[in-house]
């Protein structure tokens, strides 16, 4: 399914086109097209074939941050990175799968039945012992949450110790949102399974899912690598290393898998949708093994500060933060192996080097420092982020993360969707910003996606730091566009495909409009009398900030 763009983001496309060739005359005159037209270059730079889709620890990712720092240099930015430079470098390990000595074989009854690697299996990759080999028995434990404020245990009643945990993605649709996307974690669940005891686990992927993301789609790109932070005795950081021996298995293959226990695997999927599911042990045992090549790898931060004009509240850092890596080159679709991340995350890249460009023009300094991070290897499970939250290398506090991820900005929109809003006291920044600005704020139309631990505003509030994520919203200015279904069609169509590239018909104006609503958020929390503060009682504020 290709995107259906209306006449109307068609016409404003092509004057953006024609005001970027005809010497922007009538960028002069409307400061808004102008930031349009700054957000297509960046873009056009960003997204090109030649950045060959940005993956950290590449090439193509060296080149976009080489352009961000050229960029804040620019723009008089003060570089907030290693040794007085932009950069701020990030150590790796990269850890690539191998299909060579791949096995997951089901011995029931003495016989044994093997999964196909990459159609109905993938090991997963451990990087404190590259090859393993697991034999143990296997038990079933739901979407593996344990939740006491919602009187919910996935593990009750089922033991865990010595065998592998079978166990779905997600987490009950009957918790508030920011709840179900903190126990949809997998660095959640596969803290829960050691502390249990399992010593492997199986993530069965689902038919709802699979829908949206079909199995064969992900797992042609089977060979992509994987990564982790690396500390400074050479080990990876942030791994279970009691869970020697991990995979995933497509919908399909989950019925062979559950042949023979309580419940079929269509049973179990049906459960899964009515929010029934229970726990119970599998029949028989699995023998899990593979193999990987760990390598050490360096990428890095683009770091730039603009410094606060109030000489005690400068020590306070306000950060705006974008990924500028993708997800590189991988599988051919339609002939194109490049991924080039137009929407993810090139744009907010280009909104945040946007918002910077604003604020800088104000010409009053804000009073407490605005730092623009441009982080890496957020594809690669919010590594960059996490590094720049622990290590910020920069004088004083972090007090605010703004981030900006894959805004979905294909029509033009009146509203945008601030998720985390409810937490803390961000909310009158961004109340107060919309309401001058006149865009309205929207609810997340798709809690399910859980994107507020999705993307490297986590990374600050796992540190106590409040944040707010602006997505685009869903309420498109012409009547006869249907903003649900774009979005979703990005999604299903478009999202970590090479596809996501600059032939959709991305709306400058409305990137334009949710870069001054950034910057007038970002002022606003800079000039406060007082800092963000979590909300009495917050679900997030409670887990992480310092009492
Ligand atoms: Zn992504």
């Amino acid at each position: 399914m290709r995107l259906n763009p209306t006449t109307t983001t068609l016409l404003t496309f092509a004057c953006l086109l024609l005001a970027a060739c005809s010497g922007s005359n009538d960028a002069k005159r409307d400061p808004e097209m102008a930031s349009a037209q700054r957000i297509a270059a960046h873009m056009a730079f960003l997204a090109d074939d030649l950045l060959e889709g940005r993956e950290a620890a590449t090439r193509g990712h060296e080149i976009a941050a080489r352009y961000m720092a050229s960029q804040f240099q620019a723009l008089g930015l003060e570089p907030a990175g290693d040794d007085g430079s932009y950069f701020q470098r990030v150590p790796l390990l990269q850890g690539e799968r191998l299909a060579d000595g791949a096995r997951f074989e089901l011995i029931r009854d003495g016989r044994i039945e093997s999964l196909a690697f990459e159609t109905e299996f993938l090991p997963g990759v451990n990087y404190d012992q590259p090859e393993f080999a697991l034999s143990a028995p296997l038990v079933f434990v739901a979407q593996g949450v344990v939740a006491p404020e919602f009187d919910h245990d996935d593990f009750a009643g089922v033991d865990l110790k010595g065998k592998i945990a079978v166990l779905l993605g997600g987490a009950p649709a009957r918790f508030a949102n920011d709840p179900r996307a903190y126990y949809s974690s997998g660095r959640e669940k596969m803290a829960a399974l050691v502390e249990r005891g399992a010593v492997g686990a199986i993530f069965v992927s689902d038919p709802t899912r699979e829908k949206k993301s079909p199995w064969a789609r992900g797992a042609a790109n089977w060979a992509r690598p994987g990564m982790r932070l690396r500390a400074p005795d050479g080990t990876a950081l942030d791994t279970f290393p009691q869970l020697i021996a991990t995979a995933s298995i497509s919908a399909d293959a989950a019925s062979k898998l559950f042949a023979g226990a309580d419940m079929a695997a269509d049973a179990v999927f049906a459960a899964l949708d009515a929010g029934t599911l229970r726990s119970f042990d599998l029949p028989g045992t699995v023998l899990l093994a593979g193999r990987a090549r760990i390598s050490n790898k360096e990428s890095r931060n683009v770091v730039a500060r603009l410094p606060g004009s109030d000489r005690k509240l400068a020590a306070q850092n306000v950060v705006f933060g974008a990924h500028l890596d993708h997800v590189g080159i991988g599988a051919a679709v339609n002939g194109d192996a490049i991924y080039n991340g137009a929407l993810d995350n090139a744009i907010g890249s280009a909104v945040m080097l946007d918002a910077a460009t604003r604020l800088v023009a104000e010409g009053t300094r804000p009073k407490r420092s605005i730092v623009f991070v441009a982080v890496t290897a957020e594809e690669k499970g919010l590594l960059g982020s996490e590094y720049f939250a622990g290590h910020p290398g920069i004088e004083g506090t972090l007090v605010a993360n703004i981030n900006m991820d894959m805004p979905v900005l294909l029509t033009a929109l009146g509203d945008v969707t601030p998720i985390g809003i409810e937490h803390s006291s961000l909310k009158n920044a961004v109340e107060s910003a919309a309401k001058t600005l006149g865009i309205a704020l929207s609810p997340d139309p798709m809690p399910e996606q859980v994107v507020f631990i999705r993307s490297d505003q986590f990374s600050f509030i796992r540190r106590g730091v409040p944040a707010i994520y602006l997505k685009g919203g869903t309420a498109p200015i012409h009547a006869d566009v249907d903003g649900k279904a774009l979005l979703d069609g990005f999604l299903s169509s478009h999202y970590h495909q090479p596809s996501d590239d600059l032939s959709l018909p991305i709306d400058y104006a409305a990137a334009a409009r949710l870069a001054a609503l950034n910057a007038a958020i970002g002022r606003n929390v800079a000039d406060a009398d007082k800092a963000p503060r979590w909300n009495t009682n917050d679900f997030f504020g409670e887990r992480f900030a310092e009492q």
